[in-house]
């Protein structure tokens, strides 16, 4: 079984088509955000970690205070590392677990924001990115999340450039409004399963 990652910049359209592929294919699509907010709740080891991080207050009655824990690591990169040092690896356990469901299918997908950034990428057999220019992923997110351009564009800038991304990328899925999008999903799939 093949394990696919789907990457790309906030806005690239990276979640839309992973479900393509899951409704399109039954595809099994592992979504990182979801997943690790998931596992902030509800793993035991994960919890203890970042209570001894950032304070037993982060937790309320045994739920995240997520505003509290965004305050602590927006504006800190120290802060911010040492968070994504705690879940990335749990995610990573939770990720190969799932994976072991779905080892009998030709491939799945792990859709993820910080594939490259996290080093996570390593544990997968090829990485796929989504670019659309910035200038439409801005409108986008805005759009979706009635968002300010600056704030979008202060997300952006904490993730690797596009450049960054389709360099380390085996293939790039252009998602903006020149190309069409689903041949090039419909070929990846036909890849992915021969
Ligand atoms: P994030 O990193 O913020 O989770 P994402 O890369 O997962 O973003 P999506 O949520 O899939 O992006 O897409 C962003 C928005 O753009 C959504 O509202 C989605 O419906 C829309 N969108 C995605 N692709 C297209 C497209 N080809 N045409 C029109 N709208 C699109």
């Amino acid at each position: 079984m093949l394990k696919i990652g789907i990457t790309g910049g906030i806005g690239s359209g990276k979640s839309t088509i992973a479900r393509f592929f899951e409704y399109m294919f039954q595809v099994p699509v592992y979504y990182s955000d979801v997943q690790s907010k998931r596992l902030i709740q509800n793993d035991a080891l994960l919890i203890q970690q970042i209570q001894q991080a950032f304070g037993e207050h982060i937790y309320i009655d045994g739920v995240i205070d997520r505003k509290a824990l965004a305050h602590i690591v927006f504006n800190d990169e120290e802060k911010l590392a040492i968070l994504n040092s705690l879940i990335h690896p749990a995610v990573e356990k939770d990720f190969e677990q799932w994976c072991r469901t779905y080892s009998h299918l030709p491939y799945i997908l792990k859709e993820a924001a910080l594939l490259f950034e996290s080093g996570t990428y390593r544990n997968l057999d090829s990485v796929y990115t989504v670019s659309a220019s910035e200038e439409i992923r801005i409108a986008r997110v805005a759009k979706r999340d009635s968002s300010t351009d600056a704030e979008v564009k202060a997300r952006i800038s904490k993730q690797w450039s596009e450049e960054q991304r389709n360099s380390h990328a085996q293939g790039i899925i252009y998602n903006n409004d020149e190309e069409l999008l689903i041949p090039q999903l419909l070929q990846l799939h036909q890849k992915w399963t021969a």
